[in-house]
């Protein structure tokens, strides 16, 4: 009995040691220099981290803090996305009232863990309600703009969207969220599907500090060819972040995921997996029946999650682009 009560407090002083050193703070508000993302002491950053599966399909109910929690202190998860789905059935559009109460519940809960939330306009077609993204993104930028933890990506993947037409409806959004919140980081999608990069490299949207943009890739399709555009994006000035990325999901080992990883590592970029969930895909990262709740065994994740959980897990061991060991406790 004695020795139950024993391990108990060292568990909960642990616990409570492992809360009070979380990613946000440690590092604070990041911020935009150059092409790259620095946190509040001006030091480059890197998070890792996962991405919830579309708010209005979460149908075995992975939305909730215990996994969250799991992620966290399992995982070493630093930074979560929170896509919220916008145009299909059961999106905002549809039911803005109680997707936006389960977008507010999980960034409540990521800032009670100390993460990172970001805080995602899950959308293909974004220009199509510019009214309602306004409308949105104004009330979280003045609920949430003044904590560290919140990162707002406007736009997911523009699909048939040109960078012009993209441009205009990002301004029009970051516009409201600047006069709400000065300083949090904003992140912008490009055309098709986050991976043309090079325009808004050409044009980058100036007008405000700290805005960054998405670059997505799945390791089976895209390879280095993308690594190179964005590179010379970087090169142009702008800052990048891997707000969603995907394993070719049926091994455990993956070398050209490898290679995106060793890239990200290269170029202190900050990324989040897709996705937690359980659907019968090469993404998801538990197997049917997984508890919702997170407390997996190695048995309950799939391919994509053995794999995602290794790299995760061990990114903040190793924060600088030279190799050097960080000094901070591991996110
Ligand atoms: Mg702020």
């Amino acid at each position: 009995m004695k020795t139950a009560l024993w391990l108990f407090t060292i568990t909960a002083i642990l616990t409570t040691h492992a809360l009070a050193q979380s990613p946000v703070k440690d590092h604070g508000l990041l911020r935009i220099e150059g092409a790259t993302i620095v946190d509040r002491n001006g030091d480059d950053i890197s998070l890792a981290g996962n991405s919830l599966f579309w708010s209005q399909w979460d149908q075995s109910g992975f939305w909730n803090e215990d996994c969250l929690k799991w992620l966290v202190k399992d995982w070493g998860t630093s930074v979560v996305r929170i896509p919220m789905g916008i145009e299909n059935k059961g999106g905002y559009l549809d039911q803005p009232g109680e997707n936006e109460s389960k977008v507010r519940a999980m960034v409540d809960a990521g800032i009670r863990l100390g993460i990172y939330v970001i805080i995602d306009w899950h959308s293909h077609h974004a220009e199509d309600s510019t009214e309602q993204a306004v409308d949105f993104f104004a009330r979280m930028a003045k609920d949430y703009g003044h904590h560290d933890h919140v990162i707002y990506e406007i736009y997911n993947e523009p699909k048939d969207s040109q960078w012009p037409d993209i441009k205009i409806y990002a301004e029009k959004v970051i516009a409201v969220i600047r006069k709400n919140d000065p300083d949090n980081l904003i992140i912008v999608g490009s055309g098709e599907w986050s991976q043309r990069v090079d325009d808004p490299a050409e044009s980058p949207i100036t007008k405000w500090p700290n805005i960054a943009y998405t670059l997505h890739f799945y390791s089976k399709m895209h390879h280095q060819w993308l690594r190179d555009r964005a590179e010379a994006a970087m090169e142009k000035g702008i800052a990048l972040f891997v707000t969603e990325w995907g394993p070719v999901g049926t091994a455990d080992r993956d070398t050209e995921t490898e290679k995106w990883m060793a890239w990200c590592r290269t170029h202190n970029i900050s990324h989040c997996a897709w996705a937690v969930n359980d659907k019968d895909e090469p993404w998801s990262i538990v197997r049917k029946g997984a508890n919702p709740g997170g407390g997996w065994s190695i048995d309950a994740l799939t391919p994509a999650g053995r794999l995602e959980k290794a790299i995760i897990s061990s990114w903040g061991e190793d924060t600088s682009i030279d190799g050097e060991q960080s000094d901070a406790p591991k996110p």
